[in-house]
């Protein structure tokens, strides 16, 4: 019988073993991809105190380092929970008991699940303009999605890029006016509309994109904006709801406490942090999802 089982070994996850431990629980940590989305990350320039990693050595960084304090972390995905006040976390062949959970199930960039996408993540295409726009100084980008985070997106980028051309699938810019006027008053941003992506060229590295109209454009980078998805692989405990916001991530209050008792939920998959989802958020939710299950399992032992 643990005291906490973490499900999710992405910054969030590892946190909050990480914190949890340091309390003294006995905590195990289930996750499928071992390192999340963070392993993701061709280069991570704002973890703080570490000028640059590669996401996936931070995450493995992150691993040791609960490793080293006794941490057992398991790579499994849990296919569910059940229980009341405690929990058995059930994978394909083993059922784990714990007196607390917390889901740090993470959240995936929506992608265009278009040829050459997948092999180019890192290599030109991406996902995150915050962690990898700084890379394309100088550079010609596309941003893919014209809607307020492709706007965003292509702002920020446009401090960085020589040009930055915006590609919307639809025939309208769907963003607050105010972003597409800052947009048209940019000498660097080009807006087009009815641009639907094909596929994505590039031996090694992403040299153009294709589209359905045929049309072909040269690009050192594309930043896909066309939304997030929060994991949705836990959605109950027995047949009670996780409550979710109408984006489908779980709500959370303020000390990460979700609307079943005696679970938690930290990093992308909130509601919480403005919905940032970076690596940081992540990793200070874990930590406060961490000290909330040490003090409802101290409350509950009284
Ligand atoms: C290409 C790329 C580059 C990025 N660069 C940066 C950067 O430079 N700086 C930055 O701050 N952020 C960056 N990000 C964002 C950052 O990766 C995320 O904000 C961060 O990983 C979120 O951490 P998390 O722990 O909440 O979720 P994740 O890292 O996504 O981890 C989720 C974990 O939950 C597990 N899981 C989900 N469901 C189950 C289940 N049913 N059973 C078991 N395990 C489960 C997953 O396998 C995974 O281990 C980048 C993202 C991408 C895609």
């Amino acid at each position: 019988m643990y005291d906490l089982i973490v499900v999710g070994a992405g910054p969030a996850g590892y946190t909050a073993a990480l914190y949890a431990k340091r309390y003294d629980l006995d905590v195990l940590v289930v996750g499928e991809d071992l390192g999340g989305l963070c392993s993701e990350a061709y280069i991570v320039e704002n973890w703080p105190g570490t000028k640059e990693i590669e996401g996936k050595e931070l995450t493995d960084k992150m691993k040791e380092q609960i490793e080293d304090l006794g941490v057992e972390v398991v790579q499994e995905k849990v296919d569910k929970i059940e229980g009341n006040k405690s929990f058995d976390v059930h994978t394909e062949n083993r059922v784990f008991e714990t007196s607390s959970v917390i889901l740090a199930l993470g959240a995936d960039k929506r992608r265009l699940n278009i040829e050459g996408e997948k092999e180019l993540v890192g290599k030109g295409v991406s996902y995150c303009v915050t962690c990898d726009g700084p890379l394309y100084r100088n550079k010609d980008v596309a941003v893919i999605g014209g809607a307020d985070s492709g706007l965003k997106a292509a702002i920020l980028l446009a401090e960085y890029a020589d040009s930055v051309s915006v590609f919307e699938a639809t025939d309208k810019i769907m963003a607050e006016k105010i972003m597409i006027q800052r947009c048209e008053q940019n000498d660097k941003i080009e807006l087009n509309t009815g641009t639907v992506p094909k596929k994505f060229v590039g031996d090694n590295y992403l040299e153009k994109i294709v589209f359905q109209n045929g049309e072909e454009v040269d690009v050192d980078g594309a930043f896909v904006e066309i939304g997030s998805v929060p994991n949705r692989s836990i959605e109950k405990i027995g047949d009670r709801e996780i409550k979710r916001d109408e984006d489908g991530f779980i709500e959370v209050s303020s000390d990460l406490s979700t609307s079943v008792e005696g679970v938690f939920a930290a990093g992308d998959v909130t509601t919480e942090s403005n919905k940032m989802r970076q690596i940081v958020t992540a990793a200070a939710e874990g930590a406060i999802a961490a000290y909330s299950a040490y003090t409802y399992l101290g409350e509950k032992e009284e």
